[in-house]
């Protein structure tokens, strides 16, 4: 008896499997029989994986072939977290290239923006992600969110989402800015909310202030926040993770994604495994299952799901989400279902075919980044001929 939960399936989009079931004409019972027999997955995985499935076809009605994300990656952070392994910019010399930065990603969106117009490409969702986005000066977050308004046309947009990551980057000027660029769901990431946690892990904020970031978003006009939290953090029990969603529910976000812990190559944790207690497979999965009943609870569905390599229990990461809450871009880029468009530090551009799926990387290091500006905007014309 195979004694992961996903069975034979090593792939990280098991929705997408059960999915294509269901569109091929199998009905709800047939695919998750099919499913359970062709992949030796748990019952339980596979009735989640058929509910997100279910959800899915029915928020995707009426997404046509046209209709394509734009990604902003922005690779600067305020700090390293422990399990972190993109290679982020985090010191005062790392800032200082910001505006070099800034002109580079500049002359890249003009680029991909007139690239989708030859394409007749509409863009559906905005996802300005990292790193952590409001590392930038609100006046820099704006001008961002402008290059992308002069370039792209943004006229169907149904999703503007912004990670605000961590709550000691946020402060009131800067989500006045992305409230007025007209940014509709920001992600306030606390990982954590116990203090011992946060610490150990590299985060330089407080629960304290992870509360009260989010009550600044509220009261600037967000009504579609998420917060992400991580199950499986060193040193963290069951009880602590259960205590982390209970404080996350209580400020009410309309949606939290659970992570489940991995031990990635290049990350502080890997390199310096001995000195942190992990969560074993067992607990891990505990707080899993707690995570996916609470949720019920709590009315957020789950809506997306994806694996990584290395997860504690090869167990997955789930968005849960009240109803018409769901992130679009999420499911649209986790399932392969539409292009992406990426520009800035670590986008991955991805062309999503009838028959194939061509992707082209955009580099990582800022410095890297400024210096090979015109490299990047060349790469992506290849992959949309
Ligand atoms: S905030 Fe995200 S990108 Fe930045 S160091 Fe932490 S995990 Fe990495």
């Amino acid at each position: 008896m195979n004694n992961c939960p996903w069975g034979r399936i090593t792939g990280v989009r098991p929705v997408k499997i059960i999915k294509n079931m269901l569109q091929s004409g199998l009905d709800a019972g047939q695919s998750k029989e099919k499913f359970l027999e062709d992949y030796m997955v748990s019952e339980e995985k596979a009735r989640l994986c058929l509910e997100i499935a279910e959800r899915e076809i029915k928020l995707l009605e009426d997404i046509d072939e046209n209709d394509i994300c734009l990604y902003v990656g922005i690779p600067f952070c305020k700090s390293r977290c422990l399990y972190c392994s993109f290679v982020t910019a985090q010191s005062a010399e790392d800032h200082s290239l910001i505006p070099h930065f800034m002109k580079a990603l500049k002359a890249e969106i003009t680029a991909a923006g007139r690239l989708a117009g030859q394409h007749n490409f509409r863009i559906v969702c905005v996802y300005i992600g990292g790193g952590t986005p409001t590392v930038l000066s609100a006046e820099d977050l704006s001008k961002v969110i402008g290059y992308c308004r002069d370039s792209f046309d943004l006229s169907k947009i149904r999703e503007f989402t912004v990670e605000a990551g961590r709550a000691d980057t946020i402060d009131n000027e800067k989500l006045s800015a992305l409230k007025e660029a007209g940014v509709t769901r920001i992600s306030i990431n606390p990982q954590s909310m116990r203090q011992e946690t946060l610490t150990a892990i590299g985060r330089q904020h407080t629960p304290a202030e992870v509360e009260d970031a989010f009550y600044q978003a509220r009261k600037t006009g967000f009504g579609n926040i998420n917060m992400d939290v991580i199950a499986g953090l060193p040193f963290e029990t069951g009880e602590n993770f259960a205590d982390t969603l209970r404080q996350v529910d209580a400020l009410n976000p309309e949606s939290i994604t659970v992570h489940t812990m991995c031990i990635k190559k290049g990350s502080r944790l890997h390199e310096r495994l001995g000195e942190y207690a992990l969560t074993d497979a067992e607990t891990a999965k505990r707080m899993v299952d707690f995570a996916y009943g609470f949720m019920k609870q709590t009315k957020r569905h789950p809506y997306y799901l994806y694996r990584l390599k290395y997860a504690a229990g090869s167990l997955e990461n789930i968005g849960y989400s009240k109803e018409g809450f769901e992130c679009l871009y999420n499911i649209l880029m986790m399932q392969d279902i539409s292009t992406v468009i990426s520009v800035g530090g670590g986008g991955v551009t991805k062309v999503v075919g009838p028959d194939k799926i061509s992707r082209v990387f955009n580099v990582k290091e800022p410095r890297e980044y400024i210096n090979r500006i015109d490299e990047m905007i060349e790469r992506k014309k290849v992959i949309f001929i």
